[in-house]
């Protein structure tokens, strides 16, 4: 893609461009990575992308190989992507909401004690760059307590348990929560298998930089 040569050139004036390949992928969220492999590139862009405008892919194309090179993301790129893909998104998840309905019961974001959309906005600013598009956000439809909360990447939404949905639970806790399911967003499973629930050694490390986490996991008491 002609796009990824310039921007590369930009970024690194010296080095050429390694063999690139771009495809479009299905992730049902908005996910996009880069590898170098053995000297080849290898990007996927989520098909959410598919048909975007050229500055939109410019800044998808800035944004991969500023994160791979470790250099400072340009704030006009994130921000124009971020634009493109929620709006994107707000039209596939009304789609989806139309086809869950009556099938599915959905809950809200806006519980009593918290709201789940702004809990993922914040988390999203102050980790990821603002760069996950919100998902559906819902409270479980139970009280159930075996499961905190997790991720249906079938309906691209965080459920969380609505037994959390307290005053008396602290912030941190819901935020914890969030967070790690905001990390299989960000970290995908791959294989599809028996286990439901994988997280990775990266996973893992970033999962620890969440600042109350000690605090979080003694609340939940899953220590
Ligand atoms: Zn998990």
């Amino acid at each position: 893609m002609q796009l990824f040569h310039e921007i590369h050139r930009e970024l690194r004036p010296r080095s050429p461009l390694p063999e690139l390949r771009v495809e479009f992928f299905g992730f049902a969220n908005i996910n996009n990575t880069i590898r170098l492999r053995e000297g080849r590139l290898l990007v996927r862009l989520s098909d959410l992308l598919e048909g975007a405008p050229e500055n939109v892919l410019r800044a998808i194309a800035h944004i991969l190989l500023a994160r791979m090179y470790r250099k400072p993301i340009d704030r006009d790129h994130a921000v124009r992507y971020r634009r493109y893909v929620s709006a994107q998104h707000m039209s596939r998840k009304a789609h989806l909401l139309r086809q869950m309905r009556g099938r599915k019961r959905i809950g809200s974001p806006k519980g009593r004690a918290y709201d789940l959309d702004e809990v993922f906005e914040e988390l999203n600013t102050k980790f990821f760059h603002g760069l996950l598009a919100r998902p559906l956000m819902t409270w479980s439809s139970e009280q159930a307590r075996n499961r905190l909360g997790h991720y249906d990447p079938a309906h691209n939404a965080i459920v969380v348990s609505r037994v959390f949905d307290h005053p008396r639970v602290p912030r941190y806790a819901v935020e914890y929560i969030v967070y790690h399911e905001m990390l299989h967003l960000k970290h995908p499973v791959r294989l599809r298998g028996s286990r439901r629930c994988v997280h990775s050694r990266e996973f893992q490390a970033e999962e620890n930089q969440f600042p109350e986490i000690e605090a979080a996991k003694r609340f939940l008491r899953i220590l």
